[in-house]
């Protein structure tokens, strides 16, 4: 399922949402192994191809911006049934990418690719690309521009990294924090574009699920309207062999992917042909060795890595880290305070990941494994100052897509799927920056979430509007925390995950158990206070927490203004 959400506020002037998960929409085309030989679809393709290079194709533009039309993604399906060997449609389109290649080469944030026919060339090359054994793949033009070039001078080395699959710590399971992805390890090294690396592992981890992933970039752009690098370029390998040979055509960092529930102990895995890539580990990098080696490494991108979050990031941005430490041990303790509220101890089995890319699949951010943002937020990620000071407006956006990665489907009924994680953005400012979360975002400073609170009972208190504007949702939770403190949604959330504990079977479940767990807690009866808001609740629920005190904000609800005189 794919979920599109805006964030109010910040972001929406920015012109800019959020998106949950990693999941993609995959229109027009998405690039699979050829398919068998169908002479009708060759056919197909063949019609289609000459349509798009004679424009007829083109569908008018929409609100100034071109899509493309639906012929690039019937193009490029009907492609995979085109074999690898043909003598008459391929060729062509061949020379076409000949043709094209300066145009082809220059894609980019500056030089985006809108046109169908540009598309379905592109879409071509992604398609030929998986035809041939990873000894064979070509560097795209593109990667020079995104993710980056390999100087040609850097030393292809051979090394040997340690994988561990068995680090201690809690599961994310959260709805929104694609609780199903593969574990990436990071081994520090960076396939350069088009150059094959081999991997060799112990036989005893053959056949265990695990796979060879170069690149970080995982979404794919096949569904925009405009594309500022190729759609995809990021790809994986299973690995099926002590020694698995990959590349991809776009370069990337390396990295060894474990499944979900794989436990295995520290074992070795040896690679060869790639780059070196800066990479700090909080606790073994040592950091004058960073300051005077490592982020100089010759790869266009490196990670800063801890226990609990790993950030990829261009090796421009890792230039600039003089004291990793101190940066990386920062956000140790965002980290932590996200488990805090969560309700879960610090240590993770998983560390979270944040990716930036020059194009995501929708959104401002995103959410999931990794979380992505824009390249905007590069040095940021590297700034505690800016981070602390919210100098560049879109923490809150940060935090918001951790939030995300952090909610949990039992306490998150419909309608707060856009409100609940930002009780995450609030609990970071106030905990982490030290700074008032109710000053943090426009849709809340100077008072306006008590002008949003105003408003929402002047037109009635109907749930479905409380349930269409997260900012009014978020002021519910506001007069909770501000009444009684982050404790009792700790205690409450922590309760859904204890043992025995009754799971909701519903929505209506959901809101009763989220308003009578919280009552419990705080030793006050907040049926009245949902009943007011429109929230509804079932009258046993209601029934089981009436014996508590009456718990109501005060002068709440808001009196609608008394009409004026001769008015
Ligand atoms: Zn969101």
């Amino acid at each position: 399922m794919k979920r599109i959400c805006v964030i109010a506020g910040i972001l929406a002037m920015l012109g800019v949402g959020c998106h949950m998960g990693r999941e993609v929409s995959r229109e027009p085309a998405p690039p699979a192994p050829a398919a068998a030989s169908n002479p009708e679809m060759v056919s197909q393709a063949n019609s289609l191809w000459e349509g798009i290079v004679a424009g007829t194709s083109v569908e008018p533009a929409q609100g100034g911006r071109r899509r493309s039309s639906g012929a690039v993604g019937q193009f490029l399906r009907a492609l995979q049934s085109v074999p690898t060997d043909d003598t008459i449609l391929r060729p062509k389109i061949r020379e076409a990418v000949r043709q094209h290649q300066d145009a082809l080469k220059q894609l980019s944030h500056e030089h985006p690719i809108q046109s169908d026919l540009e598309k379905a060339l592109i879409g071509f090359q992604v398609d030929e690309i998986i035809r041939v054994p990873a000894e064979k793949i070509p560097a795209l033009a593109s990667a020079a521009s995104f993710p980056g070039a390999v100087p040609a001078k850097a030393k292809r080395v051979t090394k040997k990294i340690e994988i561990n699959t068995s680090k201690p710590g809690w599961d994310n399971t959260g709805i929104y924090s694609s609780p199903e992805s593969p574990h990436w390890h990071s081994t520090g090294l960076y396939a350069a574009p088009g150059e094959a690396i081999t991997v060799q592992v112990p036989e005893s981890v053959i056949g265990k699920g695990f796979q060879v992933r170069i690149g970080a970039h995982t979404d794919t752009l096949w569904g925009l309207g405009r594309w500022e690098r190729c759609p995809e370029i990021s790809a994986e390998w299973p690995i099926k062999k002590t020694l698995t040979t990959a590349a991809n055509a776009s370069g990337g960092l390396v990295y060894i992917e474990s499944p979900l529930d794989c436990r295995i102990p520290t074992f070795t895995v040896r690679i060869k042909g790639a780059v070196e890539a800066p990479r700090f580990v909080l606790g073994e990098t040592d950091p004058a060795k960073w300051r005077k080696k490592i982020r100089n490494l010759p790869a266009p991108w490196g990670e800063l890595e801890t226990k609990k979050c790993i950030i990829t990031l261009p090796s421009a941005s890792l230039k600039k880290v003089e004291d990793p430490v101190d940066l990386m041990k920062f956000w140790d303790t965002m980290m932590d305070r996200f488990a805090d509220l969560a309700g879960q101890p610090c240590e993770r089995h998983r560390a979270e990941r944040y990716v930036p890319d020059v194009q995501i699949s929708a959104g401002y951010m995103h959410s999931g494994y990794p979380l992505m943002t824009g390249l905007d937020m590069c040095d940021v990620f590297v700034d505690k100052q800016q981070i602390i000071s919210n100098a560049h407006g879109g923490v809150w956006g940060l935090f918001h897509e951790m939030g995300h990665n952090h909610q949990n489907a039992d306490w998150t009924f419909n309608g707060t799927t856009e409100v609940t994680e930002n009780l995450f953005s609030m609990y970071a400012f106030e905990k982490l920056c030290n700074s008032d979360p109710l000053e943090a975002h426009p849709a809340l400073a100077k008072g306006q979430w008590k002008k949003t609170m105003e408003k929402y009972f002047a037109d009635g208190a109907k749930f479905s509007q409380w349930t269409s504007e997260p900012f009014t949702g978020l002021v519910t939770y506001i007069q909770m925390k501000n009444a009684f403190g982050w404790d009792p949604f700790v205690k409450t959330f922590k309760e859904y995950m204890a043992p025995g504990a009754q799971r909701p079977r519903n929505d209506g479940d959901k809101r009763d158990q989220w308003m009578v767990r919280f009552s419990k807690n705080v030793g006050r009866n907040l049926g009245p206070f949902f009943q007011a808001w429109g929230i509804p609740t079932s009258q046993k629920a209601r029934d089981s927490i009436q014996n508590l005190p009456v718990w109501m904000p005060e002068s709440f609800p808001p009196k609608p203004a008394s009409p004026q005189a001769g008015s």
